[in-house]
């Protein structure tokens, strides 16, 4: 009698709570996520995060990521890299030397997430605060042996069907030695070329390329206002109509900059900065559920300790040791499906690699448009 009653409660019990959560996970790793945003904190280390949070007084949106893990950063070239062979390894899952744009470490050009993603009919962006040509924006779409080449990076945006893409940068598409006038051609291509507008307005565009300043943009409290965070949000929204997914990578280029001048305050404020477009990216991906966040950096810049701070206050006594990067690893952050596979400790390159698997894209050899 006992048992006749048992049994069938045991069975309701499977059937409401156990069986459903097996499901829920076994569909997670199967399908992986169906967008990822990829934020590169350019020089980011714990200590520079560590300082935002204090001077926040507690409140970072980084902090709130469930999956950790630590990536190292050594090029090919040397056990310091710069932020083309950092962005490289990530973007094309290949070590590289110092100054390379998208490719190998033979100088041959390497495919890029972006443009696997472009290629399996997903939407794909860039954004950053930087000029859109600078390294870790140019190493998702560009290739070339040179990171100081803007203008054949700037020709390189060209030959790929990005749909959006919001920095600085206008004048290596607009002011060019050749007098070619990459904004007639985009134009001709289909997008609609914004140059140095005052807010970004996306939403009548199937294409868009948006140039928030001439050069690079300037520092945030120098009056580049709410450009990241904003950006961040509309390219998300714009993205988000391909049913098929998207790619979207979004960098704070000048915390790096903050980090070699030494200015602890600059690297604080683009580090707050990327955090609440981080903040726009989290609020999107809890809501739509099929999307992997993910944040890290190229390097660490400065060799930035924390000495001492008050979380109340939100001051810190911070000390910088070096004008150049430095060869810590850096930390990875994830959020979404997929975002467990982020912890422990692995090369830079990893990052493309889950990447790819995430995505079920299947690495081609095809060749790219060789450079000169
Ligand atoms: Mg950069
Ligand atoms: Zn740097």
């Amino acid at each position: 009698m006992l048992r006749g009653i048992r049994c069938p409660l045991l069975y309701f019990f499977f059937l409401c709570f156990l069986y459903p959560y097996a499901g829920l996970s076994n569909a997670q790793e199967s399908n992986g996520p169906r967008n990822v945003i990829l934020f590169i904190g350019d020089g980011m280390g714990l200590a520079q995060i560590y300082a935002a949070y204090t001077v926040n007084k507690g409140n970072l949106n980084i902090m709130k990521f469930p999956y950790t893990g630590f990536s190292k950063t050594s090029s090919a070239s040397g056990y310091i890299t710069d932020s083309g062979a950092g962005a490289t390894a990530i973007s094309c899952g290949k070590k590289t030397f110092n100054g390379a744009i998208g490719m190998d470490s033979d100088s041959i050009p390497c495919k890029t997430i972006l443009e696997y993603a472009e290629d399996n009919g997903l939407s794909t962006g860039l954004i950053a605060t930087s000029a859109i040509t600078h390294a870790t924006p140019a190493s998702f779409i560009a290739h070339q042996k040179s990171r100081d080449r803007y203008e054949d990076i700037a020709l390189d945006f060209l030959k790929t069907d990005i749909d959006v893409f919001i920095g600085g940068g206008g004048l290596y598409f607009t002011n060019r030695s050749d007098s070619a006038d990459l904004v007639k051609q985009m134009r001709a291509n289909g997008y609609d070329v914004f140059l140095y507008p005052s807010s970004i307005h996306l939403e009548n565009s199937s294409k868009a390329a948006v140039f928030t300043a001439p050069d690079h943009n300037p520092r945030l409290s120098e009056g580049r206002g709410n450009m990241l965070p904003d950006a961040t949000e509309k390219a998300i929204e714009f993205l988000h109509k391909n049913k098929k997914g998207f790619f979207l990578m979004v960098e704070g280029s000048q915390i790096d900059w903050g980090c070699h001048n030494n200015d602890i305050r600059y690297a604080v404020e683009e580090v707050t900065d990327m955090d609440n477009a981080i903040g726009k990216a989290l609020a999107f991906a809890e809501q739509d559920g099929n999307t992997l966040v993910v944040v890290t950096a190229d390097h660490e810049t400065g060799g930035l300790s924390i000495l001492n701070g008050d979380m109340n206050a939100g001051t810190v006594d911070a000390k910088f040791s070096t004008l150049g990067h430095t060869g810590i690893m850096v930390p990875v952050f994830a959020y979404g499906p997929g975002a467990q596979n982020f912890t422990g400790i692995y090369e830079n390159t990893s990052i493309f690699d889950k990447l790819m698997s995430f995505y079920n894209f299947t690495e081609t050899w095809e060749s790219l448009p060789q450079s000169k």
